[in-house]
């Protein structure tokens, strides 16, 4: 498996930094007819270097930063993609998963992770919109290599949920307020049962239950402001596989932690055995062939995140709903530096059970999983404190 080995030299956390294009907004006035496409150069001040590096140019400043990949203005989400897909082969492999957009609100979290085209162009027989984000295209490549490797052997559910104000709050419910407790595994592996997880086989499944999560999100009478960038979305993909060669294996009833390849990789999947399986899954199995009793199965998780806008919120003249947003987005977004520093550090306490983020995320970062960052920076002089926060966030995780 050589990309595995490769990616296994590249670390466990990498991070990109994407660069959108100058955008009507930016310029602080709505005409972008009067500037062109570029814009004027006073008004761009990050550009891209070259394929890993990009350099914020002020009249007071001129600073290099560099990553595993920086994406110029004009790359295509397929072309970002194309640096995404070998982590769904990891994710088949045993390995957890996380992809998450970090930026201020406006710098393209939202256009890379979902896309920018309209939420209800999602049907069965539509081809793929080429302006998708990495949701649907990860879903889709999931999909694509269940089928290509072991047809029928791997079981898919998707849970929506966003954080906001440090609670969790499942879009899929009823009852979107309902509190959430974690039950820890005997291995170590974080459970939330009380999370709706839904059996899905299709793209337009996945996206039918993303979009609807979306609307609640949208609905909720909780959130007074541009609620999208007050909390994080988290798109959790479970893939539940049958392990053939553990068959041969004697059988415990706890859950114990799998290795798929003799001590080399995969610690981070967890072999638990067929109960695990949901009812809804359950009735379908038994439909076809019954399962042979105790039948160990893999639980590996992808989780796709499109986290609350980064830019500080100043805490003077915010009041109220506001000032208790602004200050839950501080400290989870600071949680999640402190977590990704001490990975970086290889320290042995990693905080996250400081934030609800954090914690919610535990699994599909740190150990054996692996994380991609994809920093999202807006070319414009008018956000250049906010992008350079963004920036050296980006580089602190490395
Ligand atoms: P965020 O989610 O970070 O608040 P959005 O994804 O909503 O930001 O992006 C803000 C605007 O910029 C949207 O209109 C989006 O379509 C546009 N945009 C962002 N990134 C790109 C890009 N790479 N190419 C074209 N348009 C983009
Ligand atoms: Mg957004």
């Amino acid at each position: 498996e050589l990309h595995n080995v490769l990616m296994e030299l590249r670390g466990n956390i990498r991070v990109h930094c994407r660069l959108r294009p100058l955008m009507e907004f930016d310029c602080g006035n709505e005409d972008l007819a009067s500037l062109g496409r570029q814009g004027t150069k006073s008004e761009v001040v990050v550009h891209p270097v070259d394929d890993e590096n990009l350099c914020v140019r002020t009249h007071k400043q001129n600073k290099v930063f560099e990553y595993e990949r920086v994406y110029n203005p004009s790359e295509s989400q397929e072309m970002l993609f194309e640096e995404v897909q070998p982590m769904l082969t990891s994710l088949l492999d045993g390995y957890n998963i996380c992809i998450m957009a970090y930026g201020q609100t406006g710098s393209g979290k939202t256009h890379t992770m979902l896309g920018s085209h309209r939420d209800d162009e999602y049907s069965p027989s539509q081809d793929p919109h080429p302006d998708e984000g990495v949701i649907p295209r990860a879903t889709r490549e999931l999909f694509r290599l269940i089928e290509e490797k072991t047809p029928g052997s791997h079981a898919v559910e998707v849970s929506v949920v966003e954080i906001y104000n440090n609670d969790i709050r499942d879009l899929l419910s009823k009852d979107p307020n309902a509190k959430h407790d974690v039950v820890t595994g005997a291995d170590g592996s974080l459970n939330f049962p009380t999370i709706i997880c839904k059996p899905v086989d299709t793209v337009y499944n996945v996206m039918c239950l993303v979009q609807r999560g979306l609307r609640t999100r949208r609905e909720s009478a909780t959130m007074v402001h541009e609620h999208s960038s007050r909390s994080h979305l988290v798109v959790t993909l479970t893939v539940v596989s049958q392990a053939p060669s553990f068959f041969s294996l004697p059988r415990t009833t706890s859950t114990e932690t799998l290795n798929l390849d003799g001590g080399k990789k995969g610690r981070g999947a967890t072999l638990t055995h067929s109960q695990t399986w949901s009812g809804d899954q359950m009735a379908g199995m038994l439909q076809q062939t019954p399962p042979a009793p105790a039948t160990p199965t893999v639980r590996t998780k992808l989780q796709l995140v499109d986290l609350a806008g980064s830019e500080c919120v100043g805490m003077s003249g915010v009041k109220g709903v506001a000032l208790r947003e602004a200050s839950y987005i501080n400290k989870s977004l600071s949680a999640l530096a402190d977590v990704l520093g001490a990975l970086a550090e290889h320290r042995g306490h990693v905080p996250y059970r400081n934030a609800r983020l954090t914690h919610f995320l535990q699994d599909s970062i740190g150990g054996d999983a692996k994380l991609l960052v994809l920093l999202c920076v807006s070319p414009a002089q008018r956000y250049v404190t906010e992008s350079l926060q963004c920036l050296g966030f980006g580089q602190r995780a490395r």
